[in-house]
């Protein structure tokens, strides 16, 4: 019988410290409202990214384990698919007034465990937040009625489908949890939970905020672990749809076994988001918000700007670039100086430098090199300064691959149709952004560009939760139907029903059977 633990010290003291952990507990998984200590054979060691010190050991789940979890989500489907709506905005009102309390011990446990500086990883709880604030309002959102004709209406109703799960990248650990929460809880389902394995602490705090606000038990469970946990849930026959964000190769993977399962899959995938900078636009403002989409969370941002397209005199800016990417400082995540923090682990920034000294092998300018670079403080930690690569050209490795650290690579090109195009033959198609004065200019790239989400002087143009988070070619799998939030993700979580009724005075009822489709 699994018998119930404390969360670790280090989500429930908000350490705000690097300083290293004398006896670093367990992380446990949450089934049936409570913290349980696993019974696994594997752990898997999480390490603060700022020191390599151990902050946490993360359990594979057992079998058992995973087995447990769904029949709890199952068994807790019967009961929460009848709870009103009302009653479940109710619990909804409560978990972001909870959430909202518990704001900067949630950004403490993601700086500690994904080394995001605190005052970004406030804005990662925010993000996921307002998509809790707007699933308050679902009560608007939620099937549609119509009389068709006299006497006669359709309605459409949304029922949930069930079980759902979630599987969630290391990089946003509040945000895309709280993209699944309360989207998929508010339409009635339960929901089994599998943060990264990577820094599950924030994922854990909204466990308890969750059994604080009256989520009833089993609604959500959490599980723990990598690719065999991933299995289970593909593979599990009461589990009806999976979210998914991650990298392509797990995720085009989870999409093709999850759908020929026959669930449903929404997956957000990678991204080389490119910037087009037009010599009419304000280059200061664009300058800088280049800087701060591609340096900001040391880079690790699915809408990171990671490549800035200079169009013709504007090449005479990158050296500009480099020199205010110069200033930008980097340090632990929860000093103050900190502009970016470290990448998440010393196999990131193996394979960032790697992929640095490809662009210098393959002949491209490294204007400002990050490579070396450790704050005084933290000589261990996994840290990458910021990086400036010019001169970059469309075969180079440093354009082709996804990098996900704090480098930006420069292409050159002479016009806008070029950029266009420079961007649209890139394989994925995340973000843009344009920085420009002229409105014609912003219109051809706005209609042009293959791109999810386009910013116009706005570098990173992520929706807000009342539109979706929409992704184009492989940067979202599926061609893009299932989108995360906003109405397509109440779509994602629901099954329509449609009724149409007739109801007439009995004395207008025909007499003899109509055999033809009505004209
Ligand atoms: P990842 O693919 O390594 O991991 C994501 C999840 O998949 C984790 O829970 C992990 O346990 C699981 N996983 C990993 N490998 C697996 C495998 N072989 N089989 C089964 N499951 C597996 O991604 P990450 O490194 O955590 O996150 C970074 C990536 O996520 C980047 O590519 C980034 O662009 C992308 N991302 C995309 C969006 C978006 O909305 N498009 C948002 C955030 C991050």
């Amino acid at each position: 019988q699994a018998s119930a633990v404390a969360l670790p010290s280090t989500t429930t003291d908000f350490p705000h410290s690097h300083e290293k952990i004398a006896s670093p507990p367990d992380t446990p998984y949450f089934l049936d409202n409570q913290f349980v200590q696993s019974q696994a054979s594997q752990w898997i060691e999480l390490h603060d990214p700022a020191t390599n010190n151990l902050v946490t050991r993360v359990p594979q789940s057992t079998d058992a384990e995973l087995k447990a979890a769904v029949a709890s989500a199952e068994k807790a489907f019967k009961s929460w698919s009848k709870v009103t709506l009302l009653s479940r905005q109710q619990i909804m009102f409560k978990y972001v007034a909870l959430i909202r309390q518990n704001w900067d011990r949630l950004a403490a446990s993601i700086t500690l465990e994904q080394g995001k500086t605190f005052a970004d990883a406030k804005g990662d709880v925010l993000r996921g937040l307002q998509v809790a604030e707007t699933a308050t309002g679902i009560t608007s959102m939620m099937g549609e009625v119509l009389e068709v004709s006299k006497d006669m209406e359709t309605r459409t109703y949304k029922e949930p489908l069930g079980v759902v799960a979630a599987i969630c990248p290391f990089n946003f650990p509040a945000m895309i949890p709280l993209w699944c929460i309360p989207v998929a809880t508010m339409t009635g389902n339960t929901l089994i939970l599998k943060p990264s394995e990577r820094d599950p602490g924030a994922a854990m705090i909204l466990m308890e905020l969750a059994a604080e606000a009256g989520f009833p038990p089993g609604v959500i469970n959490v599980v723990h672990g990598a690719a065999p946990t991933v299995n289970f849930i593909l593979d599990a026959p009461s589990i009806k749809a999976i979210s998914f964000v991650g990298s392509n190769k797990a995720g085009e993977y989870i999409f093709s076994r999850g759908s020929a399962n026959g669930k449903r899959v929404q997956a957000n995938l990678g991204a080389k988001n490119h910037a087009t900078v037009l010599p009419d636009c304000n280059k200061n403002h664009a300058l800088n918000a280049i800087l701060g989409a591609a340096f900001g969370a040391a880079g690790q941002r699915c809408m990171a700007l990671s490549v800035c397209v200079m169009v013709g005199e504007t090449k005479e800016w990158v050296s500009e670039i480099a020199e205010r990417a110069k200033e930008l400082k980097v340090n632990g995540g929860f000093e103050e100086s900190a502009d970016l923090g470290p990448v998440i682990s010393p196999e990131a920034k193996r394979r960032i430098e790697d992929v640095i000294a490809s662009a210098e092998k393959e002949g491209a300018t490294i204007l400002l090199d990050g490579r070396g670079a450790h704050p005084e403080k933290y000589p261990n930690g996994n840290f990458i300064g910021p990086t400036v690569i010019a001169n970059v050209k469309p075969h180079m490795r440093c354009y082709t691959e996804e990098i996900f650290g704090p480098v930006l690579v420069c292409l050159n090109v002479d016009t806008i149709d070029e950029a266009i195009e420079m961007s649209n033959n890139n394989e994925y198609g995340n973000g843009t952004a344009i920085f420009t004065r002229s409105g014609p200019s912003a219109s051809k790239y706005q209609s042009e560009i293959e791109a999810g989400q386009v910013g116009i002087n706005v570098p990173i143009p992520v929706p807000l939760p009342m539109f979706s988070f929409t992704g184009n070619k492989a940067s979202i799998a599926g061609g893009g139907a299932n989108t995360f939030y906003g109405k397509p993700g109440i779509n994602f979580y629901t099954q329509t029903k449609t009724v149409t009724s007739h109801w007439r005075s009995e004395d207008a009822v025909a007499t003899k059977a109509s055999v033809n489709m009505p004209t």
